[in-house]
């Protein structure tokens, strides 16, 4: 008889922890799964869901707006947060219980409870104080946001996670950050008619992306009423009888009604009782796992935000996958982290895959870059003010399209498709013997043919 209650513990009911029970009870192990706030995680009850509602509402009021081009009267309009808040809260609740019974009907046994690891095959629940012996655990506990860096009155900003719960629509809003959390917020407030500033230390928002893609974010957020604070960073904030203020680096003082921290987040490691298992932490405090997710410790493994990664919910899902499969199906799996198609839901929204231009010069060396820049079409009768602007890099040796960089309408369901064509790794004569689809903002994609010219010293003279 085995000595353990059962094959797989899995502390945390995210992204990542959900998808490996599941496939894991399918391969016929005995799971349990410990969550300690609700089930679905960060993504479904925090993050990418209830945040891609929020984008949607803020989206409404330039459609009214650019209706009137095209005939229709639009009357007059009123937005209510608290219905968006409610409605919101009803389909994440829907969501968890779907989550939920998943679970179930894949045999998982579900803990409403905080877990922590006592040893390398014993996981402590909290709430019952049983001692569950594991044959194999999995660290799925994801990751939280923080109010870093430490400052006088940091405490008076509120992360992600509360901005979901807020009872009014802040009119004021600072929002703190420069990446893709910070910015979407910015572009959901804004849409909303709030005034919002976007203070980031950096020159440019969403480090990491390619510079012309930043570069034309932060002139369409710009255009669209949103007080960038570049350079700078917050040194204090003070609630003050006119609300929030929140004292520059510069020394200039802002008054807002809600500060929205948005810089960063750290792995849910902090008592979780590793070192006793005998795991050291990464300087982040995430967890190390090899190619398969495993740990040093090898009946522990580890997937998702945890192990930092790339922090995102399709790669924590894939992790979480590939995990049962190597462990419990027999079938040694692992998950490429190299080519990940992503988006900003940003309004105008940004899709893109494989690198940015210096990075891809970078590691290809003579590479041809492709761009273009264009008003949409319904902007001719909207009178909308954005453009769309598309980007492709491509190796020259091998003709393959290393980057596709979108930013416009839908640039998120345009990347999702066009990766599949960079994963698949299509070259450019492949995009350029695709026949356009037409009339799209997409078709460019396809009809880009001369590579925009490059200052490189052998061209010279
Ligand atoms: C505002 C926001 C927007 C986002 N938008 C997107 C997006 O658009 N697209 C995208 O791909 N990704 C997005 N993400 C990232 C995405 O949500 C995460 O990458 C994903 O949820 C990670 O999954 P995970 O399984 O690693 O962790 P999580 O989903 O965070 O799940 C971990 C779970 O473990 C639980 N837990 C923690 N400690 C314990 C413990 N000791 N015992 C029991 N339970 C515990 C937590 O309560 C949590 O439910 C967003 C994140 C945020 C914050």
């Amino acid at each position: 008889m085995s000595s353990f209650d059962v094959d797989l513990f899995v502390i945390g009911g995210g992204s990542g922890g959900v998808r490996a029970a599941r496939i894991a009870a399918g391969y016929g192990a005995k799971v349990m799964l410990a969550e300690e706030y609700r089930v679905g995680g960060t993504c479904v009850i925090r993050g990418c869901v209830p945040k891609k509602l929020m984008v949607y509402a803020s989206r409404f009021a330039e459609e009214f707006h650019e209706a009137q081009g095209f005939g229709w009267s639009v009357g007059e309009t009123r937005f209510d947060w608290a219905t968006l808040i409610r409605n919101k809260d009803r389909e994440i609740d829907r969501l968890e219980g779907i989550y939920r019974t998943n679970l179930d009907k894949a045999g998982v046994e579900i803990v409403d409870s905080r877990a922590v690891i006592e040893d390398a095959h014993t996981v402590h629940v909290l709430k019952t104080g049983a001692r569950i012996r594991a044959r194999t655990i999995l660290v799925a506990v994801g990751a939280h946001p923080t109010l870093e860096p430490v400052i006088p009155g940091g405490e008076l900003g509120i992360t992600s996670n509360e901005v979901f719960h807020l009872e009014t629509q802040p009119k004021r809003v600072l929002v703190v950050g420069g990446g893709y959390i910070a910015v979407e917020f910015a572009g959901v407030f804004a849409g909303l008619g709030s005034q919002v500033t976007l203070l980031h230390r950096g020159d440019m928002l969403l480090r990491g992306f390619d510079d012309d893609v930043r570069a034309a974010l932060g002139e369409a957020y710009v255009q669209r009423g949103v007080n960038l604070a570049l350079g700078r960073t917050l040194t204090s904030l003070e609630k003050t009888s006119g609300g929030i203020a929140a004292t520059l680096s510069d020394g200039s003082v802002l008054t807002v009604d809600q500060v929205l921290v948005a810089t960063g987040r750290r792995p849910n490691t902090q008592g979780l009782g590793l070192e006793k298992a005998g795991i050291t932490l990464d300087e982040v405090g995430a967890i190390p796992v090899d190619a398969y997710s495993q740990t040093l410790i090898p009946s522990i493994y580890a997937v998702g935000d945890v192990t930092n990664r790339a922090n995102l919910t399709p790669i924590a899902i894939r992790e979480g996958h590939a995990f049962a499969d190597t462990v419990f199906g027999n079938k040694p799996t692992i998950v490429d982290h190299d080519l990940i198609p992503t988006a900003v839901f940003s309004t105008p929204e940004i899709g893109v895959i494989g690198c940015g231009e210096a990075a891809a010069r970078a590691i290809y060396g003579d590479i041809d870059v492709y761009k273009t820049a264009f008003r949409p079409m319904k902007a001719t009768l909207s009178g909308g003010k954005d453009r769309v602007f598309m980007k492709l890099i491509v190796d020259k040796a091998t003709d393959k399209v290393v980057g596709v960089h979108i930013m416009g309408h839908d640039a998120g369901e345009m990347i999702q498709l066009a990766g599949i064509a960079v994963t698949m790794g299509a070259t450019k004569a492949d995009f350029d013997r695709t026949v356009a689809v037409h009339p799209t903002a997409a078709e460019e994609l396809v009809t880009m043919r001369t590579p925009v010219v490059v200052k490189k010293p052998e061209a010279v003279g």
